[in-house]
């Protein structure tokens, strides 16, 4: 049976990890809606698509995407990938309640509305194409002291991308174990910083918790303290139940 898999967390609390290892161990196709987003609005070929001119504005300043624009991309793209007979993972996303519960929020405020027509969020949109009882969702939860020392010393491959963790090993290296890329770190924010992140996250991601509960789903917290394999390994198990 195909599935749709929700992993949300603080940051770093390994989502973007969690959803490559479900990818690379169970085929699932890992949908970083974020990184998808970028590379649309970036696209040389879509530079005369007006709509997409004006998110690419967007995204070059530094403002956040149109909420209405975001969730119509991220459902087409879903229904692509369902229609492939492939699984999904979100890592993170939807992020709003907008994307998540569509026009009963309001696109720029988050707050409740009664539309005069109804636009249904991303939520809505994959009971429909795999079923309410196919899809998982699941709280990664750390520390945040975990997450801010995570965040402040992780590095990332500035050619392939991938993000190497810090430990005693890894925090001295310069090049990338996978294709020898130069690793930078990932972000320069000290630890105020990312703080003020982590209470922005809280503040974003809680009403969507607590809404998706109300729609009778499970949020399956896991510890995501472990090394992310044993983490893995209780996300298997999660989803082979
Ligand atoms: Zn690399």
């Amino acid at each position: 049976m195909k599935k749709a898999v929700i992993i949300y967390g603080a940051p770093g609390a390994g989502k973007g990890t969690q959803a490559n290892l479900l990818s690379a161990a169970k085929g699932l196709i890992h949908f970083d809606t974020g990184k998808f987003l970028e590379l649309i609005v970036h696209d040389e070929d879509k530079q005369k698509n007006p709509e997409i001119k004006k998110e690419a504005k967007l995204f070059d300043t530094g403002k956040l995407l149109s909420p209405t624009w975001v969730l119509k991309i991220v459902k087409e793209k879903t229904g692509e990938i369902a229609k492939a007979g492939f699984s999904v993972v979100y890592s993170g996303s939807p992020r709003t309640l907008y994307e998540a519960f569509g026009s009963m929020y309001d696109p720029d405020s988050g707050e409740k509305t009664s539309p005069k027509s109804s636009t249904g969020g991303l939520i809505a949109f994959l009971e429909n194409v795999y079923g309410k009882k196919n899809i998982s969702v699941i709280l990664l939860k750390v520390k945040s002291a975990s997450s801010i020392q995570r965040n402040s010393n992780r590095k990332i491959c500035s050619a392939c991308g991938t993000v190497i963790m810090y430990n005693d090993t890894t925090h001295h290296h310069t090049t990338c174990p996978v294709c020898g890329g130069h690793l930078r770190k990932r972000t320069l924010d000290d630890p105020e910083v990312i703080k003020a992140r982590l209470i922005e996250y809280e503040k974003r991601t809680a009403p969507i918790i607590s809404e998706i509960k109300k729609r009778g789903y499970k949020v399956n917290e896991i510890d995501g303290e472990p090394a992310p394999y044993e983490v893995h390994k209780k996300v298997i198990k999660l989803l082979n139940r």
